[in-house]
């Protein structure tokens, strides 16, 4: 028996050897199984990621004879003749190279002639985005009313290039690259079977190349396996793709990095002196790169590196590198990817590349001084804030035992609000609980209307409340010292306003809550001593002492705490 490719050999037959896509393999099986299956379907991925595999296990599945199944058995008739190709009902059309629109007005005749020798006839089309426009729309025209017995299943690696009408009329599905494990393992299991022996490293630097395509791992490692002796090492694989070790990497990244120009410029000389393919090389410097990135900002991302394996060497040079001269790198070698497009000499534009990277290195130096100056001063800054709050606070009275006379001489400046303590003090002495009850009982009401008014005068006031009352008179606190003078900013409006919800002329006078409290202390003090001295004899009738009295007069009971 001549040789047989590896992967034509181990091309998938179930589901289940479908790797690295069981998201869209479970989806199938189960609308299979539940005979809810659509009549067409897009499948879209990278290449070698199993969409034709799929879709042809999908046709054996809907006509394997012992249906309904999950998996094709295949024993049946059915299954074998859908899997030699023997099965006329199957019908698979590569699109890249039958674009024509006869193609699919050939599809567009025969589709109504139920299937031959299974029960449904299953249209193939590979990579569909090559269609011609003509073949587009005919195709669309079948798509429109497919008939019972017939399924489309569409696959591309450019869905964008798919008319959004066709698109809109399958049930997409879109395949994954296949993460370096699942290749990893699909490849040890086939070369169990196979009774070959391969080195882990051999296998982790194709699974790199192959850059999530079965197919293309598959066929990297019959390359190996061919041009090996015996067993494969990682040299062989290294020798096939054209990719450099990642020690030599490493070596190539720490040189520019150290702004080791020629030591950078010898490693690149040598690679392609060992006939090192230059695109692959910036390729990979790019992934290399990456992952550094990708595992500077969080080490336990390592199952998401592309290009590297992480050993000492590794962890060693991304803590040596700085992020955002990795970022930089990136820039510069995804330009010199560009311009080797257009080039037949690859070399020069690396060689211009590495110069620039040793370059960005001495800015990155630098804008790291910068970076540490910014710092500094950022910090004093923070410091001199802390100081003017700290002088800040100071400046607001609000130890009780501040002396109200002094108090009036240290406010020099023009904002800083003067505190009627006489007229207050007038307020409380004609002050009665149910005036300020009658205001408490509609404050809500009134602030209503303010924020209605003017949203800044509301602003002002929503926080402060009203404190004590007399008949004509309002003394309101705040909790902040501006906001008493901001308060009187706003004061004919307010009048006006409280004339208009309490039915009266009102006078409001506003104080910072602190001082409030303290003057409210103050004056309940005198007052006891006063009525201690003209009730000294009557006081032992009373069932409530006359101070406390006197202040639930002046307060109202809520705002009144009783000590002992
Ligand atoms: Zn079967």
């Amino acid at each position: 028996m001549s040789y047989q490719a590896l992967y034509r050999v181990w091309r998938p037959q179930k589901f289940s050897d479908v790797v690295g896509q069981s998201h869209i393999t479970r989806t199938l099986q189960n609308a299979i199984f539940q005979n809810k299956f659509s009549h067409a379907y897009l499948f879209s991925g990278p290449r070698g990621t199993g969409k034709t595999s799929a879709a042809k296990i999908f046709a054996k599945a809907v006509n394997c004879q012992s249906t309904p199944v999950r998996e094709p058995c295949g024993e049946c008739d059915a299954c074998i003749g859908i899997q030699n190709g023997s099965i006329s009902d199957i019908i698979e059309i590569d699109a890249a190279s039958n674009n024509g629109v006869e193609q699919i007005r050939d599809i567009r005749d025969k589709v109504k002639y139920a299937p031959s020798s299974v029960a449904y006839k299953v249209y193939i089309i590979d990579e569909v985005h090559m269609l011609s426009i003509g073949a587009f729309n005919a195709l669309l025209k079948t798509l429109e009313e497919p008939p019972q017995h017939v399924i489309f299943i569409l696959a591309t690696t450019e869905p964008h290039k798919i008319p959004l009408t066709i698109i809109s009329r399958c049930q997409r599905f879109d395949f994954k690259r296949i993460t370096h494990p699942f290749l990893i393992s699909r490849m040890k299991e086939i070369l169990g079977q196979e009774e070959l022996e391969v080195t882990d490293e051999a296998l982790h630097a194709i699974a790199l190349a192959a850059e999530g395509g079965m197919r293309d791992a598959l066929s990297l490692l019959d390359q190996a396996i061919s041009y090996s002796d015996q067993k494969v090492e990682l040299e062989d694989v290294l020798m096939i793709t054209g990719s450099v070790s990642q020690g030599k990497l490493t070596e190539l990244i720490d040189a520019l990095y150290r702004q080791d120009t020629k030591s950078a410029l010898n490693l690149v000389d040598l690679f392609i002196q060992e006939g090192k393919d230059p695109v692959r090389l910036v390729y990979d410097l790019i992934y290399f790169l990456r992952d550094l990135l990708l595992y500077q900002s969080a080490s336990d991302f390592d199952d998401l590196l592309e290009r590297a394996i992480v050993d000492q060497a590794f962890i060693d040079l991304q803590e040596e590198v700085s992020a955002e001269w990795i970022q930089r790198a990136i820039t510069e070698l995804n330009q010199c990817q560009q311009e080797m497009k257009w080039t037949n000499t690859p070399k020069v534009f690396i060689e211009i590349t590495m110069l620039k990277l040793t370059e960005a290195q001495a800015e990155d130096r630098v804008s790291k001084q910068e970076v540490k100056q910014i710092l500094q001063l950022s910090e004093k800054l923070d410091k001199l804030e802390k100081e003017l709050h700290e002088v800040k606070n100071n400046k607001v009275p609000t130890n009780a035992s501040a002396p109200k006379a002094t108090q009036k001489r240290s406010s020099p400046t023009k904002n800083k609000y003067r505190i009627p303590y006489e007229r207050i003090r007038q307020v409380l002495g004609e002050a009665e609980k149910k005036y300020l009850q009658a205001i408490q009982a509609k404050w809500a009401i009134f602030l209503q209307s303010l924020k209605q008014q003017s949203a800044p005068a509301y602003a002002v006031l929503q926080d402060a409340r009203p404190s004590a009352a007399s008949e004509d008179k309002l003394v309101i606190s705040f909790k902040y010292d501006i906001h008493c003078s901001l308060a009187l900013d706003h004061q004919q409006m307010i009048e006006a306003l409280l004339l208009e919800v309490f039915g009266k002329n009102m006078h409001y006078i506003p104080i910072p809550e602190d001082n409030w409290l303290e003057l409210r202390q103050d004056y309940i003090e005198k007052q006891r001593q006063q009525t201690k001295d003209e009730n000294e004899e009557s006081q032992e009738k009373d069932q409530e002492d006359p101070i406390v009295a006197e202040a639930r007069k002046l307060v109202g009971d809520d705002l009144l705490e009783i000590h002992e």
